[in-house]
């Protein structure tokens, strides 16, 4: 017995540290199974990123030609800007970040940062440029330290101090038996979700990236939690272009626009007060989170 399952466990956790180990491009996308068959073209270059403006110009894309997924979207965020994508459940958000990330490609049409398609730049100049904010931060089985600084693992001990103080994880990480030596993960010390987010966004501000990609980064929080952590990203977005998709829309009313997506098409675009006044499909679910939210 014990010389079958000793092997078996051992397996198990070499086969959980692969998973982890693609976690890094997979975590938002719940897409651990199926690495991308995207590849650089020979002649790719690195992005420049000058002012981190995004388009997305008529794009079409499906998972597979026969299911068109996006319909013919036109996207722009301008540098700087934060626009926020709102829709139901299987309208095409996450697949919005996909493409952004070219984790695969349009069907026709353009994803283009500061002018140069993704298609034509490296796609491991393209990923340092963006830090994404999953729903979930994924930890691995290592020091917070270690988490913190995966995106940047030449980073200083007081630059990952200040990222973290930056996340306000820092008090937190300080008062753990081994400080930021403390063995977080699955077989180490279990964070709660709030604190998960935290070292995720101490990480994507090591990252220091000009383009931000938040996908639902606070809807699996509590609402007083999501509160504290809606502070801690809005202040990373500060001079950064940032893509956001939320599930709650008191997260995303201070957004420079707002895009409302149905069944892949964009059905409304403007602000908070354009989309209320406009007493269309954003007013009708604002409504409807306002009465839940009364309720609750
Ligand atoms: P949202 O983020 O708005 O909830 P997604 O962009 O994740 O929606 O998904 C849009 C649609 O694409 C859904 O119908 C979903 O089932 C489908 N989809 C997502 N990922 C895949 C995939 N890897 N293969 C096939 N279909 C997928
Ligand atoms: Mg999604």
């Amino acid at each position: 017995m014990i010389q079958i399952t000793m092997p078996l466990n051992f397996l198990g956790t070499v086969y959980r540290e692969i998973r982890q180990a693609l976690v890094d491009m997979g975590e938002m996308f719940g897409l651990l199974e199926q690495p991308p068959d995207v590849k650089d073209a020979p002649d790719a270059r690195v992005l420049s990123v000058t002012g981190g403006s995004i388009s997305l110009r008529n794009v079409h894309f499906g998972y597979d030609a026969a299911r068109p997924i996006l319909q013919g979207i036109d996207l722009t965020v301008g540098p700087g800007q934060t626009v926020a994508v709102v829709g139901p459940s299987g309208s095409g958000k996450s697949t919005i970040g996909r493409l952004l990330f070219r984790f695969y490609d349009v069907q026709s049409g353009a994803v283009e940062i500061d002018g140069q398609d993704v298609r034509s730049v490296s796609q491991e100049s393209l990923h340092a440029q963006i830090g994404v904010v999953p729903q979930d931060t994924v930890l691995f089985n290592d020091t917070i330290r270690y988490n913190i600084a995966y995106g940047r693992p030449d980073a200083s001990h007081s630059e990952i101090e200040a990222a973290a103080k930056a996340a306000q994880i820092d008090d937190f990480i300080r008062a753990l038996p081994d400080g930021y030596d403390t063995t977080v993960g699955e077989r180490g010390l279990k964070l709660s979700g709030g604190e998960k987010q935290r070292v995720g966004i101490a990480r994507t501000l090591l990252k220091n990236p000009p383009i931000l990609l938040l996908d639902e980064a606070t809807s699996a929080l509590d609402s007083e939690t999501e509160a504290e952590i809606q502070d801690a990203l809005h202040t990373m977005s500060q001079g950064r272009s940032v893509i956001t998709i939320a599930h709650r829309l008191s997260t995303i009313v201070g957004a420079d626009r707002i895009v409302v997506l149905e069944a892949g098409r964009i059905v409304e675009e403007g602000t908070h007060e354009d989309l209320l006044s406009r007493n269309g499909r954003y007013a009708s679910l604002w409504r409807r989170q306002q009465d839940e939210a009364d309720a609750a």
